[in-house]
């Protein structure tokens, strides 16, 4: 039988076991808290039909999505009465299709509030939710007096179980920053306003803020996946992501030859090029143009020309005559360039890189191990 590797361009490997190494190493920095994975956006383009149930196996046991739709994905792959929170909030007329599947709406306005009681009135029932306060961001959750209005609501604690009060950093990446200290009073005293509640602030960078960040339920997400959550001297979360790319073509060109679309690049010298199986179709970034490069062994390969739908040029002069060949597979993403440098080469964040990785790869998830003894 064909390698399946061999229909396509590129192999992505999602090393489901670093995801857990990293969950962990998140659980134990954050004192008496839980940590929660956030695995919106299909676990930051990873797939949340394997690392959901990797993190789940692990010992995790609440979820961020952004959207009702994800959430209905997650609470399929959960045992029942999973906690599985939808941060973006209530879409107005979504209350039942919510109630129905068991999601923990992300209450971010007054509105949204009385829809799910509402709905709880309808349904006869108590029903979670999560209350977000909005702490100086200023992109969702309950403004300081919507938040006052809601408190003061009897209706609020009759008919909803409220899971947690949260609010979202807009600077954690930024150790230094002041505004991760008057978030994080901001967020104290309207968190005050619902006694007993458990709070909800970090994000991956908020988790390496220290334990006054930290609340009772940490919100990872690109740590999880390996990416750099935020500057400054932490020890680095375990990569959990490699590409590696197939050399579909290869040729010598003479100097003065352009190269790829556009012809942006001409050969200053004669030159050996490889033409690679990926591109901006597969989530390369065509702003990677000319920008970062490929690895072959300790060689580096600078990506030359545009980046095309499906192919990248490198070129290889600095590799011996007949060392690659067709079929050859180079490192995209791996040992020798990580996330974060592929996202600087592009000019974006690591976040990004990892929600564009195409669909075309061919994947390889390698399993954790709590799994295996679990399979066993
Ligand atoms: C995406 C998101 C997170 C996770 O952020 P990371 O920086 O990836 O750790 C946490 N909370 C909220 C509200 C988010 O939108």
């Amino acid at each position: 039988m064909t390698d399946p590797a061999r229909l396509t361009g590129a192999v992505l490997t999602i090393d489901l076991e670093a995801i857990v190494t990293n969950w962990r190493r998140l659980r134990d920095e954050s004192g008496s808290g839980h940590v929660a994975a956030v695995v919106k956006a299909d676990a930051y383009g990873l797939g949340v039909a394997h690392v959901v149930p990797a993190l789940h196996a692990a010992g995790c046991r609440h979820f961020f999505v952004a959207h009702l739709i994800e959430a209905l994905e997650v609470v399929d792959i959960l045992p029942r009465g999973s906690f599985v929170a939808v941060l973006s909030g209530l879409n107005p007329g979504a209350e039942s299709a919510c109630a129905a599947a068991g999601v923990i709406p992300v209450l971010n306005s007054l509105g949204q509030a009385r829809r799910w009681i509402a709905q709880a009135r309808i349904d006869n029932r108590r029903l979670p939710a999560i209350l977000q306060v909005d702490s100086g961001m200023s992109r969702l959750g309950l403004p300081p007096h919507e938040a006052a209005e809601l408190a003061a609501d009897q209706e609020l604690t009759e008919r909803l179980s409220i899971l947690a009060v949260m609010s979202h950093l807009a600077c954690a990446d930024e150790p230094g920053a002041p505004a991760n200290l008057a978030q994080a009073e901001a967020f104290g005293q309207l968190a005050d306003l619902f006694p007993g509640v458990p709070r909800s602030l970090a994000n991956s960078g908020g988790c390496l803020l220290g334990e006054r960040f930290a609340g009772d339920i940490a919100r990872p997400g690109i740590a999880l996946y390996g990416g750099d959550p935020a500057t400054g001297d932490h020890a680095p979360f375990a990569p959990v992501v490699r590409l590696e790319a197939a050399v579909i073509q290869m040729r010598e060109i003479p100097a003065g030859t352009g190269v790829g679309y556009g012809m942006t690049w001409h050969a200053p010298v004669p030159t050996r090029l490889a033409t690679i199986g990926v591109g901006y179709a597969d989530g390369w970034l065509r702003s990677l143009s000319g920008q970062g490069a490929a690895w072959f062994g300790e060689a580096r390969l600078p990506i030359v020309g545009r980046v095309s739908m499906d192919s990248i040029i490198v070129d290889i002069s600095a590799l011996p005559e007949g060392a690659l060949a067709e079929g050859d597979m180079v490192e995209l993403i791996g040992p020798h360039q990580t996330i974060d440098d592929v996202a600087h080469a592009a000019g974006t964040i690591s976040y990004e890189i990892l929600t564009s990785l195409g669909q075309r790869y061919h994947r390889v998830y390698r399993p954790a191990a709590a799994q295996q003894e679990l399979a066993a």
